[in-house]
């Protein structure tokens, strides 16, 4: 069986472990289940990626640099904000101390170039084989209804108008029959909603997505590496604009979090609860026989 390790060596702001602890964990892993592949990050203070690759190439393995896209970003880059649909910012979410959940907006030119420039400053200088992108998505439900729907300033609105999307149909759905943005069909790994403007608008998000993410893979590619991308579980990847079918098409592998335990972003018991949550607190005075009803103005 293969198996690809997954190494955190801190986020931006964290101090990394010991680089001897890390080394010899590994070689203790790969003493009971073999030389495997490793993904490895994020911080740009470790002495010990150099030591990492030296260890894992010499086993004939590769190593994959692991780094966040649209969230966790150190604040020197001044990422583009995301704003939500009544014009706000998104605000962050911190789960556990220095964690930052804030999501930046995936269409801004500027922000696509951010995991770029972070790789050709701190780690074009290392032998890596591949980078493993994180957080190529918007915010999830855990941040409520208010700022899970993606971004909404003038690119990202630009980008909904271009494909169809009505942004103040979207707006008012939003404000009065939130129910319509919960799912009422699967096609394949797709959500599908009753309402077509809703349907188009999360088609129209989740491609923001993928059109970033098709970008930044190229611009790695263009310096030799591989790409692969850490996803969402499947049951609520394209609620937080992830279409797995076609991400899939850009990496050479992804990793869908399947963590059924985890209480934390991105573990399913917190999502689904999260999830569950956002729409519970909106009494269902705009459904009928478990589905929206919608009025004159919905269209
Ligand atoms: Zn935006």
């Amino acid at each position: 069986m293969d198996y690809i390790l997954q190494i955190m060596l801190g986020t931006f702001t964290q101090k990394p472990p010991d680089t001897k602890k890390v080394l010899r964990t590994l070689q203790q892993t790969y003493k009971r289940i073999g030389p495997q592949d490793i993904i490895v990050g994020w911080t740009t203070e470790s002495e010990s990626y150099q030591q990492i690759l030296d260890l894992v190439h010499g086993n004939g393995k590769k190593v994959w640099l692991w780094l966040p896209v649209f969230s966790e970003l150190p604040g020197d880059l001044n990422p583009d904000p995301a704003y939500n649909y009544s014009g706000e910012l998104q605000e962050g979410l911190e789960i556990l101390p220095n964690e930052d959940f804030r999501f930046v907006c995936p269409s801004s030119p500027h922000n696509q170039m951010l995991s770029l420039r972070l790789f050709d400053q701190y780690f074009s200088s290392l032998s890596f084989d591949g980078v493993f992108l994180d957080k190529i998505r918007h915010a999830s439900f855990a941040g409520g209804l208010k700022h899970v729907f993606g971004c909404f300033c003038p690119s990202c609105q630009k980008s909904y108008v271009e494909a169809g999307v009505d942004i103040e149909q979207i707006q008012h759905l939003l404000k009065e029959h939130p129910n319509a943005f919960c799912p009422s069909a699967l096609d394949r790994l797709r959500y599908r909603f009753d309402h077509p403007a809703v349907d188009r608008f999360y088609r129209a998000k989740a491609d923001i997505i993928t059109d970033a993410a098709e970008k930044i893979a190229t611009g790695f590619q263009d310096r030799g590496l591989m790409v692969a991308f850490d996803v969402f579980a499947p049951a609520v990847a394209y609620l937080m604009g992830q279409d797995i079918e076609r991400l899939s098409k850009e990496a050479s592998f992804i990793k869908p979090m399947m963590y059924r335990i985890t209480h934390a972003p991105a573990g399913l018991p917190f999502e689904l609860e999260n999830f569950g949550q956002a729409f519970a607190s909106h009494p269902a005075a705009d459904m009928e026989a478990g589905r929206p009803v919608f009025c004159g103005r919905c269209g």
